[in-house]
């Protein structure tokens, strides 16, 4: 589709090409190649379309995103309720794409275009994955009144849980930065119950009439998130968005969205909690860092939650350039299961063989006897790959599951259900996933993939419940490295500072 542009009152206007009037004078040209042109100005007579301002208040979405017809849609530019912006643009001859930030040349492609007929009209590849930002494709704001949440007695929160002193110490840290333009810190042992300790922060924020967005690396962690907000704010409007959700186009004041779905927004929300801070993909994605920014408003706060923030953000907490509260100690009241480092041997040369270390089989036999499951993370698909049909062969329900899986839920759900006795991994199950009467051991755990970070949070999976707070934690290697050590180091300190 080409746009044309044409004048009203001396000032330019543009229409896309099927909506335009019948007197425009230039040819129709990509988006692109459209001069420099403003919006009407605000027609407050004119009767908006409140479902478009609920689908892109805050955001900024392609047309294809919206459901009003084109037509609709311009003629609520022509009251200067939207606004169309360049979705590729050109800064100093470099691209960039205004969805995502992404300014990397090689991250740029152009394709002979079947929409503006150009024969190299060029696309972001970096946000592909939502739909193509072309050259000839606008993005589209809302520069209308405001979505209004009046929400003050149905926001309350309904959750009678207790907290515990340190969770209640973080919470009035967060209730008392609601409203400031800053950034907070909470760093949270795995398994302190830092969901819990976001509720009457949250609730104070949605009485306000503030838009709140949770943001996380990760699906499983939205679609954990849906039933339990849902279930302690029911009088709120909440969506869960997330590559295939379903719940796109509307206006909820609460938002659980993957840190990619931000992009999507623009100076939305006056409180974005952004979890798991340190998490692959966000903290290698400058990108996604990049779209927290563009998501919040002006005057919000941010909040990083982490049980392992980086180097970086310590630092910062240190200077005094970070405001940050530490919960070092579970809700459950237990110290966290410190790792024991078993040397195994040359495990690779092994497993050419179709061969585990004796200690691994050992272990392996050792859970199955006493009835209690075991995650075995490995350090790499190939590696995984080659140890589940040696394990199938000692039982043959033993399975193996990694991301690209594509019966990974079913393997996952398949274990929470005690019918896996050991279930072996790469990193992606981490986070997240919890099951009672698990240990937790890694093969290899001297592999580069295996960081501190990763290291703290796999242990982190031991020793969740109160029926079960002492899980074993076994890192097996064939030489103990810096982030070994480091991580072993890192949960006596919590243990310490929790006082136990
Ligand atoms: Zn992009
Ligand atoms: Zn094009």
């Amino acid at each position: 589709m080409k746009f044309v542009s044409f004048f009203v009152d001396g000032k330019t206007r543009i229409a896309p090409e099927p909506s335009a009037p019948l007197d425009h004078h230039p040819p129709p040209a990509s988006f692109y190649n459209l001069p420099d042109f403003d919006p009407p100005p605000l027609n407050e007579d004119f009767a908006f379309n409140p479902t478009l301002q609920a689908e892109l208040a805050g955001k900024l979405l392609l047309l294809d995103e919206l459901s009003p017809s084109l037509e609709e849609i311009q003629q609520h530019y022509n009251n200067g309720y939207i606004q169309y912006n360049k979705g590729i643009d050109d800064e100093q001859g470099n691209w960039k794409c205004n969805r995502c930030g992404n300014c990397e040349p090689h991250m740029f492609a152009s394709f002979s275009c079947y929409r503006c007929k150009e024969p190299q009209c060029v696309y972001c590849r970096n946000c592909i994955m939502m739909g193509r930002v072309n050259q000839c494709t606008p993005l589209v704001s809302w520069i209308g009144p405001g979505l209004n949440w009046k929400n003050r007695n149905s926001a309350l929160l309904v959750w009678d849980g207790m907290l515990s002193p340190a969770q209640e110490k973080a919470t009035k840290k967060l209730v008392g930065k609601i409203g400031v333009r800053d950034e907070l810190l909470i760093w949270a042992v795995c398994g302190a119950g830092k969901t819990e300790v976001l509720f009457q922060g949250i609730e104070k924020a949605l009485k306000d009439g503030q838009r709140v967005c949770i943001a996380t690396p990760r699906t499983d962690v939205v679609l954990e998130l849906i039933p339990r907000l849902r279930k302690v704010f029911p009088g709120v409007t909440l969506s869960g968005l997330y590559g295939g959700s379903k719940d796109k186009m509307d206006g909820a004041q609460l938002i659980l969205s993957t840190t990619h779905q931000l992009f999507r927004f623009r100076k939305a929300f006056d409180l974005i909690i952004v979890d798991e801070v340190d998490a692959f993909p966000f903290s290698y994605d400058k990108t996604l860092a990049h779209a927290v920014q563009q998501a919040k408003r002006e005057e919000a706060l941010i909040v990083y939650l982490s049980a392992t923030p980086d180097r970086k953000m310590k630092k910062r907490g240190e200077h005094g350039e970070l405001s940050s509260v530490k919960i070092p100690k579970r809700y459950h009241g237990f110290p966290l299961p410190v790792p024991r480092f078993l040397w195994c041997g040359h495990w690779k040369k092994r497993l050419k063989k179709n061969k585990l270390p004796q200690n691994v089989m050992s272990w392996i036999s050792h859970q199955m006897e006493r009835n209690r499951q075991g995650f075995l993370f490995v350090p790499s698909v190939r590696t995984l790959e080659q140890i589940v049909p040696i394990l199938k062969e000692v039982n043959p329900l033993i399975e193996g599951v990694h991301a690209e899986d594509p019966d990974r839920k079913e393997k996952v759900m398949r274990f929470r259900n005690g019918e896996t006795p050991i279930l072996v991994t790469t990193t992606i199950l981490e986070r997240g996933v919890t099951v009672p009467f698990t240990d937790v051991a890694v093969l290899g755990a001297e592999e580069e993939i295996f960081s501190e970070s990763a290291l703290v949070q796999i242990a982190g999976r031991a020793g969740r419940s109160k029926d079960d707070p002492a899980g074993e934690v076994l890192f097996f290697h064939y030489g103990k490295t810096t982030a070994m050590v480091q991580a072993k180091r890192h949960i006596e300190q919590m243990n310490r500072e929790a006082g136990l």
